[in-house]
């Protein structure tokens, strides 16, 4: 029965976001948490295109009427994704962050939470930090963009929010796994704003709620006054916002630990300092979530290959002395057009397609 869990580390790690093999074997312990065998082994015949149950059955040498239930448990158990398209239900794999792991906020216990916070520095290590193309990227507060900024559209939480037709908000798993183990941080519990056909997923499933844009702008705000960083999915119409902590978050955590992490994300911004009308308060440094800022008698001073660009340091000073600057022409980042490009890219860059 071990070779189906096998199977299906291998068949994630062939998944655009990967799920890279530890010396420990840490992976399969979770996989075998999550999966049962059988599961295990249906998941492997799933791709990332999403497809009828009848397709999935004559692939797996199944019948149909037997395989839909079990498909349909596996969506709700967070396994596999699922979605509705004219009369049919279609199903696809999915990848393990982000993916497997976020649909689990309802269904965790301290023996996973264990394992995944071993799992994730590694994945970090082995699979995240490899790609150029990274699943979220780094968005500026829109308040601490000047005017005469050549900010784009897909840059700006609330131009993102208003062009949706479908919202759901569902809790942070990041906050609520850290706050099952005593490590919370008390901000904002409904932080991931999720769109599309991933909110559907998410509503069907009792993963989240469906909200107005008007409640998804309120819900911004307080992210942004809880002083969240704003990472949306890495395309230019992305399927979700997260608002994240340093703290929780695991990408903002186990970036923290790197050196450069202005090196590893997606951004196109980076805050400098006024040091005329910086007066030493420390607010700014207090507020950056990746440890960008250092404040001595005299000033605050920022770490360049630290700061990842979110603007939060900006909108907390009280005396003007910061801003945002955007980054030369040659390091912008223009997100993909849509998430199957961007998915693509970190495949082919991963080496998974040509
Ligand atoms: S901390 Fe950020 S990445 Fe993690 S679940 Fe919360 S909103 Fe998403
Ligand atoms: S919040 Fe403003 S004034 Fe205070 S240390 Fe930071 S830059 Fe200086
Ligand atoms: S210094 Fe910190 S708070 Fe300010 S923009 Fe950079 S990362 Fe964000």
């Amino acid at each position: 029965m071990d070779d189906a869990y096998i199977d299906l580390a291998k068949h994630l790690d062939d998944l655009p976001a990967g799920f890279p093999a530890t010396d420990s074997g840490v992976e399969m312990r979770i996989l075998k948490r999550l999966f049962t065998p059988q599961e295990a082994a249906i998941a492997v015949g799933l791709t990332m295109m999403p497809e009828p149950a009848s397709a999935i059955a004559e692939r797996l040498d199944m019948d149909e009427p037997g395989l839909s239930p079990i498909l349909e448990r596996m969506a709700k158990k967070g396994l596999i994704f699922s979605r509705h398209k004219g009369d049919k239900d279609q199903y696809m794999a999915a990848q393990f962050i982000v993916g497997i792991w976020e649909y689990h906020v309802n269904d965790l216990d301290k023996d996973l939470i264990k394992d995944v916070n071993e799992y994730l520095p590694y994945f970090m290590k082995l699979s995240w930090t490899k790609q150029k193309t990274k699943q979220l990227r780094v968005i500026p507060l829109s308040k601490s963009i000047s005017a005469e900024m050549n900010i784009m559209p897909y840059e700006q939480a609330e131009e993102i929010i208003q062009k949706q037709s479908k919202i759901v908000i569902a809790p942070c798993i990041c906050r609520k796994e850290h706050a099952m183990m005593d490590k919370g941080c008390n901000r904002l519990l409904e932080g991931c704003l999720i769109f599309g056909s991933g909110a559907y997923y998410y509503e069907k499933n009792h993963l989240g709620r469906s909200i107005s844009h008007e409640e998804a702008l309120r819900i911004l705000k307080t992210g942004i006054e809880d002083g969240l960083v704003l990472q949306p999915g890495n395309s230019q119409k992305p399927a979700n916002i997260c608002m994240c902590c340093g703290c929780c978050c695991q990408i903002l955590k186990n970036l923290k630990a790197y050196e450069k992490p202005a090196k590893i994300v997606c951004s196109n911004y980076y805050a400098v300092i006024n040091e005329d009308d910086c007066t030493a308060c420390g607010t700014c440094e207090d507020r950056c979530q990746v440890d960008a800022i250092t404040v001595d008698e005299d000033a605050a001073h920022i770490d360049n290959g630290r700061c990842i660009g979110c603007g939060l340091c900006v909108v907390s000073c009280d005396f003007d002395a910061i801003h945002m600057q955007e980054k030369d022409q040659a390091e912008r980042w223009i997100p993909p057009e849509n998430t199957l490009k961007t998915y693509l890219n970190i495949a082919k860059e991963r080496g998974k397609i040509k």
